[in-house]
């Protein structure tokens, strides 16, 4: 136990910062920026948005928007070189849907981000019904000539949890964007959950990780369901009729989640973190950004337990 320990920076959970290192040789950092503008729930009149997501598509800002591609990197590059010391970058197209509307138009992204200083490569982040025949070429090409990793808004699997969050896409089309990915690219393969969802059971958080240990995922990011000002799950909280996991519960679930999640898997976050603070309605322990990955991590260390300790191949 003690060389995981070491092999994992001290932490009890594989943490994506040590399988960049390994991978690039020193530290990486993620610049996030805000290109794309709608995603298939938004566009479509048909549809709804997701019941969490707010008009900024989760993650973009105003003000950056306003910004070029550039601009972007060169304003975001300075925190993230200032907060990790980091040297080596990694552009992330984070907001909405990135891999909608013109190929040609990504491609260029690509090209304009893969052209900046010290930086290694590119992450993109998309829904799982949304990676048509097109997209592969580009994204074969990419991973073959620097690095690439693609983030997947999976969020649960089980069909029943992807209706109450409205995503508008199933368990099956996930999977099946997992096996194309990895078959027709050498992407990384990130996936998005959410925990803390109504009825959600250990079973359930049990069952996720096996699912995730036996498809070539690399990397997980978890986050607490969380209200947001302006979406439908405020109005829900506001009725009573969702109530947000306390941290102490949440903690419980991760650590039952990673204790059978196989080791192999990188972790890139263990719970979601509220940036716009003024539009958070609940859980309050959502606005501070370390302590609940303390909290998470002081738990493993307690129980005295590690990633991977309940699985096979742990
Ligand atoms: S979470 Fe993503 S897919 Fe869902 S409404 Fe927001 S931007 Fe669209």
């Amino acid at each position: 136990m003690s060389d995981k320990l070491t092999s994992w920076n001290e932490r009890r959970y594989y943490p994506i910062s040590q399988y960049f290192k390994s991978r690039f040789g020193e530290k990486v950092g993620k610049i996030s920026v805000s290109v794309a503008e709608t995603c298939p729930n938004r566009q479509s009149s048909k549809m709804e948005a997701c019941i969490f997501c707010d008009e900024w598509g989760s993650a973009a800002y105003p003000r950056e928007r306003e910004l070029s591609l550039q601009e972007q990197i060169a304003s975001n590059r300075k925190h993230v070189k200032r907060r990790l010391r980091a040297k080596k970058f990694l552009v992330y197209f984070q907001a909405y849907t990135n891999t909608l509307g013109r190929i040609s138009a990504l491609q260029e992204r690509f090209a304009t981000a893969l052209s900046e200083p010290d930086v290694e490569g590119v992450v993109v982040g998309t829904r799982p019904d949304c990676l048509p025949e097109r997209i592969y070429p580009l994204f074969r090409d990419t991973a073959e000539q620097s690095y690439l990793m693609v983030e997947l808004g999976v969020q649960s699997f089980y069909d029943e949890q992807l209706r109450f969050l409205r995503r508008g896409h199933d368990v099956e089309s996930a999977v099946n964007a997992i096996n194309m990915l990895h078959q027709r690219t050498q992407a990384d393969i990130g996936i998005h959950l959410i925990f803390g969802l109504p009825g959600e059971t250990d079973g359930q958080l049990i069952e996720t990780a096996r699912r995730i240990n036996e498809l070539p995922i690399d990397n997980v990011k978890l986050h607490n369901l969380h209200v947001l000002e302006g979406t439908p799950l405020a109005d829900l909280y506001r009725r009573g009729e969702f109530e947000a996991v306390e941290l102490e519960e949440y903690a419980r679930k991760v650590v039952l989640f990673l204790r059978h999640l196989s080791p192999r898997v990188a972790v890139q976050r263990l719970a979601a973190v509220a940036n716009r603070w003024d539009e958070l309605v609940a859980p309050q322990w959502t606005r501070e950004k370390m302590q609940p990955l303390l909290y998470i991590e002081k738990k493993m260390e307690i129980e005295g337990c590690f990633q991977g300790d309940s699985c096979s191949d742990g």
